[in-house]
């Protein structure tokens, strides 16, 4: 089963990314986890000047990312994908990938949340190079700083400071909501209301996946 999320950053894409793909037992694909993994190599450097600004790192690049890691064998049964498609062109790009490999998307989960409650989410979070999210207020880890899940020192990135933040929810709704449409008139998408508990969204996500598996 192959799984989209959509929704602006700081929606809790990659918290119910990564409590779907334990449950469902596929991989989490974050591609923004995939490029802050490739800092120091030459493309990951690249990548890294595009996402400190707050914009989207070119289309050729995350293109050829997700096609080598859907090509990967534990992607056989589905994938949960998690910031990819970004575009109107990746999203094109997605369908010709699956339907090379004989499969397809699912279900397209849009995570809607206001404006003033990302910006206030973003500045409180903080990550792990494993790919945990924390929230200082609402979801902290048990020891302050340190991963629950690894035990790695947690930190803040450097695209959530409020400057970049604007700019990727300026860039979400030129470049991202068009994907609304677009999965709408495919017959894919499911909106989700992301202003409520993180438990309460999972349930409700687990409600829709559970009618489509
Ligand atoms: P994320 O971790 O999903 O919030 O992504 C962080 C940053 O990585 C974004 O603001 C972009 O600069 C870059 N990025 C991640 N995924 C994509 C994508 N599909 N297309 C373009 N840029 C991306």
């Amino acid at each position: 089963m192959n799984i989209v999320l959509l929704g602006p950053p700081g929606s809790g894409k990659g918290t119910q990314a990564t409590l779907l793909s334990e449950k469902l037992g596929i991989p989490h694909i974050s591609t923004g986890d995939i490029l802050r993994r490739s800092f120091g190599t030459e493309q990951g450097d690249r990548a890294a000047g595009y996402m400190n600004r707050g914009e989207l790192v070119p289309d050729s690049i995350l293109i050829s990312i997700v096609r080598d890691r859907l090509s990967q064998p534990d992607c056989r049964a589905g994938c949960i994908l998690d910031g990819y498609p970004r575009t109107i062109p990746q999203a094109d790009a997605l369908s010709h990938i699956l339907a090379g490999l004989n499969q397809k998307i699912d279900i397209v989960l849009d995570i809607e949340v206001p404006d003033s409650e990302l910006i206030a989410r973003l500045s409180s979070r903080r990550v792990c190079t494993c790919g945990a999210t924390y929230h200082l207020i609402f979801n902290p880890p048990q020891n302050p700083g340190v991963c629950d899940r690894c035990g790695k020192a947690l930190y803040q990135r450097d695209d959530d400071t409020e400057e970049s933040v604007r700019n990727r929810l300026i860039v979400y709704k030129k470049e991202t909501q068009p994907l609304i449409d677009y999965y709408k008139d495919r017959k894919l998408l499911v909106t989700i209301d992301g202003s409520r508990s993180i438990e309460q969204i999972s349930e409700e996500i687990w409600a829709v996946v559970s009618e489509n598996n």
